[in-house]
């Protein structure tokens, strides 16, 4: 018997590849299956469906031909982010439960369970393979549509966003993306030696500073924030400006990237400035999260929509949550403050891009409600969009060089940060807070965590650094802020729970005419007809979603790989609308065994119900301002094909409906997303009522200050930004009034 090993198609590709060679085989033969390579017929009637549909500026022969030949395992940056992924950011019980899953694949009894053959997937032809595959996304067993979602995920997201091949023949032409954006980013690209020698910000560099005997490295300040995101930047430029006789710190885990070295592209932009480099997901897959995790946080990456918390929600939460303060006055000055400072303000109607545009006809033409979104660009939003387009998420490339007509988005680095620099706080980026500590009487003392000097070296490790603080706000967004409250022994029951997520899902649609949808700006209006389906507040908005390949890669269908090849090829004639439920049921944050915050979180039957209604009209609004085809986001789920004939047309289109209302949105069946977590640290009138009261403060501990998107009872049930920074000027202008308090008091607390 030969003891050599066996060689298999695809090799590990690293010697730190989580899985052995034989998973790894398993695993690609699997993801090569969603995007393949065509054959010679297939690549035929791709050409040809290709033409039918895209009649201005179509790509090369050559072009298409290469695309036809591409599958996902033909570009490297999918296997090395594949790689990489599962050794960063995946977590240990996820990766065990993926290699189960490809060694009971692996023989002939779980392949004939999973496959129903007891020939494994690797033996069988890529046709072979596809049907299965097709079987798993309906398949009785959990498991099985639950691979489906996985693997579909991980294939089309990494191929989508890193493939040049694909980018070329589907007419995406990466950053820059207009003239007017190359003439900007070749200045940017001059002024890059005078941006190094005058960086906007500095930070501390620890690798300079000696450690104590145990290794530690100690610093002090007064008064500490953890996390520079729409929280934590506003409350470190409020505190510095209104404390200056005390000193003020900002430690981001994350790292910043002035705009010379921001990333251009999608994929470096979801690994540089994304929690968990972009690939957080909750604990049962159902959903994926995105937040960010760079200097400025959310805002630095986010989409800049600026509304403030509606009447009707903050009523609610002023009579049913016992936050009087929701419905003041004061507070209502704090969300003009920050409104005032983001340069806040609304597009007029004529300059929305098309998928923008197809709200405003297709909402006018149904009678419905939708209004022009308010946005935090400074200088004009259109002139502003010509830059940057839709590439916000991989950072504002109209917020770095200071030409006032071209505007630039106004995250916290641009305002607040800067106060607070020029206020002289000091600034650590890659310092990761673990944990907050205390003296035996519940004072705050500190924090202490890892700090690594760059964004090479993985999260979680680095030097261990212990900051001592008399004061300590805790802003790391919902995510966050529960893990390093619970880390630090803190028990309030609220702590990690009434998770909020705003889940979304997608619309697709397909024009006659060209979208080119990376361009415009992504949200400049809304449909708000569906808010209220509950007559409690509870409903979902419609807006424009991003539209750089990795995203509209994720929500567009996939029935075969031909199938899903054709639609992907036609990226430039279509346009995506994401309906966002503002939910009535939450999840909850707990630690797992190595001290990480995990998220359970499913979408709710009753907030499904809403997206449902909510997803139908997007379709309907679709359909009446012209779509030619209309892509709903369930597997499996019928399409609309615009029909010539006005009758068997709305019979098409009621017909898809109504099977879409019986599949139902479902846990395993729908991509679900959510970019707006809130809620995980609520305040509240009584400890019983809230981990913090309703100036941010910790019930349990003194010195300890909750800011940031986590303090709120519920949802916003509108674009979450404006309302975490109202809340964290409103918490800010509280710790101002306790400090001079204490210092007018006894004293003691005033030398901080
Ligand atoms: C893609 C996307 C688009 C969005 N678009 C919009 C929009 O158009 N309008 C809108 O209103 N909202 C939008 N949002 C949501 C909005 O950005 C967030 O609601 C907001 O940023 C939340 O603010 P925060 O302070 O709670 O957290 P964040 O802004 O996320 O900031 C938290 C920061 O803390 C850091 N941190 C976390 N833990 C630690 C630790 N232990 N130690 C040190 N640092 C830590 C993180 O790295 C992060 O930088 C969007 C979000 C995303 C992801």
């Amino acid at each position: 018997m030969s003891t050599e090993a066996p060689t298999y198609r695809f090799a590990r590709p690293s010697d730190k590849c989580v899985f052995d060679a034989a998973q790894w085989n398993m695993l690609i033969h699997i993801l090569e299956t969603y995007v393949p390579k065509l054959t010679p017929e297939e690549t035929e009637e791709l050409k040809k469906d290709y033409y039918e549909h895209v009649k201005v500026n179509p790509a090369d022969e050559k072009a298409l031909e290469a695309y036809a030949q591409e599958s996902v395992v033909d570009v490297p940056e999918v296997l090395e982010d594949l790689d990489w992924i599962f050794q960063r950011n995946v977590p240990e019980d996820k990766v065990a439960e993926i290699k189960t899953v490809l060694n009971i694949l692996d023989t002939r009894l779980g392949a004939l369970a999973f496959t129903g053959s007891t020939i494994p997937m690797y033996e069988k032809t890529r046709h072979e393979r596809e049907q299965i595959i097709q079987g798993w996304s309906v398949a009785r067993m959990a498991t099985l549509r639950k691979l489906f979602k996985a693997f579909q995920g991980m294939a089309r997201l990494l191929w989508s966003r890193a493939s040049p091949v694909y980018h070329r023949a589907a007419g995406f032409p990466g950053y820059p993306f207009t003239k007017e954006s190359e003439e900007e980013y070749k200045k940017i690209k001059e002024s890059a030696a005078a941006l190094d020698a005058n960086p906007e910000f500095k930070f501390e560099d620890l690798s300079q500073v000696a450690a104590a005997e145990n290794g530690v490295i100690r610093l002090s300040t007064s008064i500490l924030v953890i996390g520079s995101g729409c929280g934590g930047g506003v409350v470190a430029g409020h505190l510095s400006k209104a404390l200056p006789h005390h000193q003020l710190m900002v430690v981001e885990k994350g790292f910043w990237y002035p705009i010379h070295k921001a990333p251009i592209t999608e994929r470096d932009g979801s690994k540089m400035m994304f929690e968990g480099n972009g690939t957080m997901q909750t604990n049962d897959g159902s959903l994926s999260v995105l937040a960010g995790s760079t200097w400025g946080g959310g805002s630095a990456i986010n989409w800049g929509v600026s509304w403030q918390l509606p009447a009707r929600t903050r009523k609610e939460w002023s009579e049913k949550f016992g936050l009087p303060f929701a419905t003041s006055s004061d507070f209502q000055d704090c969300l003009d403050y920050v409104s005032q400072v983001g340069q806040v303000k609304s597009w007029d109607d004529l300059d929305h891009n098309p998928s923008n545009a197809a709200i405003v006809k297709g909402s006018h033409r149904l009678g419905e409600a939708y209004v022009s979104v308010p946005q935090n660009i400074a200088g004009s939003p259109d002139a502003h969009s010509k830059i940057c387009g839709a590439f916000c998420s991989v950072s504002c490339k109209g917020a770095g060089l200071d030409t006032p007509s071209r505007g630039g988005k106004l995250g916290v680095a641009k305002t607040y940060l800067a106060d607070a620099r020029d206020n002289g706080a000091k600034f650590i980026q890659g310092f990761e807070v673990d944990k907050i500590l205390f003296d035996n009487k519940g004072n705050v003392t500190g924090v202490e965590g890892l700090w690594r000097a760059s964004p090479d070296e993985p999260a979680g490790t680095g030097k261990k650094v212990i900051i001592s603080a008399k004061k300590v706000i805790c802003s790391g967004g919902t995510m966050n802020t529960p893990a390093v409250l619970l880390r630090s022994g803190l028990r309030n029951w609220w702590i990690g729970r009434n998770v909020h997520m705003h889940p979304v899902v997608f619309c697709q649609s397909q024009w006659k005419e060209e979208t080119r949808p990376w361009e415009g700006s992504i949200i400049s209006v809304a449909n708000t007809e569906h808010t209220n389906l509950d007559n409690d507040g509870h409903g979902a908005v419609i807006e424009g979603m991003l539209m750089l390949p990795g995203f509209g890669a994720l929500t567009l269908p996939w029935n075969s790989g031909l199938e899903y090849k054709k639609v992907m090829l036609r990226y430039k004639h279509l346009t995506s609308h994401v309906i966002i439920a503002r939910d009535r049921d939450s999840g909850r944050i707990m630690l797992d065994r190595s001290g990480k915050g995990r998220l359970d979180y499913t979408p709710s039957e009753f907030d499904r119900a809403n997206l449902m209604e909510a997803l139908i009209s997007a379709m309907k609004i679709n359909r009446a301002a012209g779509a030619e085809t209309i892509f709903p986001p369930i597997y499996n789920a019928p399409i609309y094909t615009r029909r010539a004939d006005k009758e068997e047309d709305q019979k098409h289109f009621d017909d898809t409906i109504a099977k879409i209302r019986r599949m139902g949105l479902t846990p395993d069946n729908t991509a679900y997303g959510s970019a707006h977590q809130m809620g995980s640290c609520r305040m509240g009138p009584t400890p019983r009522m809230g981990a913090c009261n309703d100036k941010g403060k910790i019930w349990e501990k003194n010195g300890l200050y909750v800011a940031d998107a986590s303090l709120m009872p519920a949802s916003s049930g509108v674009n979450p930004m404006i309302t975490t920074q109202g809340l964290a000027e409103w918490v800010s202008r509280g710790i101002v009034a306790d400090v001079l308090r204490e210092e007018a008091g006894d004293g003691k607390s005033a030398k901080l």
